[in-house]
């Protein structure tokens, strides 16, 4: 019989943080130079259209969106997947700097002729938003100042990760709070072996208190996760979809699963894990879109960041 070394034997288990940030080494030091360092600067700002709402079956409305993908300290979790880290701080958020932040991407896109009509903001911080690493909770006051023209803020944040403090803040807005929540995917075991520290029933329990605090939430899904067969996945994402519509949420992005973490390129070369292409993208959306179950239900986006634009078709 053949003989199966720990390490081929690791990327059929459950990988551990420690394992997680060990492959991190490969991709870490490539990243040293090119990442922003300066705490006053978002890593981007732009102005995007995204759907709002269904009006009739799938037929949705646009809504402008100003985006800005904040510039903070990395999350404290360790997710398998996730390469959100690459975009951070190498150190604690300071007081004052995500403030700072969306002063210059409200000033930055003043000039814009329609600006006016920008009522959704949305501050991506590539974590969660209401950790006091990530956003000093000194700054709350400032943030509902600088948020007092939108209708509408959507942030992002684990269910596990200062929960008071939200809800505290979604009563403090003018507008309305939207909390943007990766439940990635359901299949069994699939949130213990990236890590995630949530449960579907946790997350199920979560979306309860957000709608019973008023507060909106938005779900992102990763399709082509690595331990799935392509047609397991497909289904895997389709009953995702579903089981975050049944909870409440309002809107579900789907995303591709991508290399780049040091740990998925790992198990890329492994076998165990192909990057979803632009067209099992398109199928899996394609299958979401005609679900009758979701007629009148959430918006549904595809979101294709970190797909190669080659296979773009
Ligand atoms: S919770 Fe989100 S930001 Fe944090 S490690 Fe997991 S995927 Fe990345």
């Amino acid at each position: 019989m053949k003989q199966v070394s720990s390490a081929q034997t690791s990327v059929f288990v459950e990988p551990s943080p420690q394992e997680v940030m060990r492959r991190r080494l490969d991709v870490a030091n490539q990243d040293a130079e090119s990442r922003n360092q300066d705490a006053n600067r978002p890593n981007s700002v732009f102005l995007e259209w995204e759907p709002s709402r269904r009006i009739h079956g799938n037929e949705i409305e646009p809504t402008r969106v100003l985006t800005l993908l904040l510039a903070s300290s990395e999350c404290s979790l360790r997710c398998s997947m996730c390469d959100l880290w690459r975009n951070t701080l190498s150190q604690p958020t300071p007081p004052g700097a995500i403030p700072r932040q969306i002063e210059y991407g409200l000033d930055h896109c003043r000039e814009q002729n329609d600006f006016a009509a920008v009522k959704t903001i949305k501050l991506y911080n590539s974590g969660n938003f209401f950790d006091p690493n990530t956003t000093p909770a000194g700054d709350d006051a400032r943030l509902i100042q600088l948020c007092e023209p939108f209708d509408r803020v959507v942030v992002e944040n684990h269910p596990s990760i200062g929960t008071r403090r939200l809800y505290e803040f979604g009563k403090r807005l003018r507008g309305k709070l939207e909390v943007a929540v990766g439940l990635e995917c359901i299949a069994p075991r699939m949130l213990k072996r990236l890590n995630k520290r949530l449960h579907p029933l946790q997350f199920f329990q979560f979306a309860k208190r957000l709608r019973d605090a008023d507060i909106d939430f938005r779900v992102f899904l990763i399709h082509g996760l690595p331990w799935l067969m392509p047609n397991e996945a497909i289904r895997w994402t389709v009953l995702s979809a579903r089981f975050a519509a049944a909870a409440g949420a309002r809107h579900i992005s789907v995303l591709p699963c991508r290399a780049g973490n040091g740990f998925m390129d790992y198990l890329q070369r492994e076998g165990v894990f192909t990057p979803p292409t632009h067209q099992q993208m398109q199928d899996v959306f394609a299958r979401l879109q005609s679900d009758p179950r979701f007629d009148n239900g959430p918006v549904l986006t595809l979101d294709t960041w970190g797909l190669d634009p080659d296979e773009v078709v």
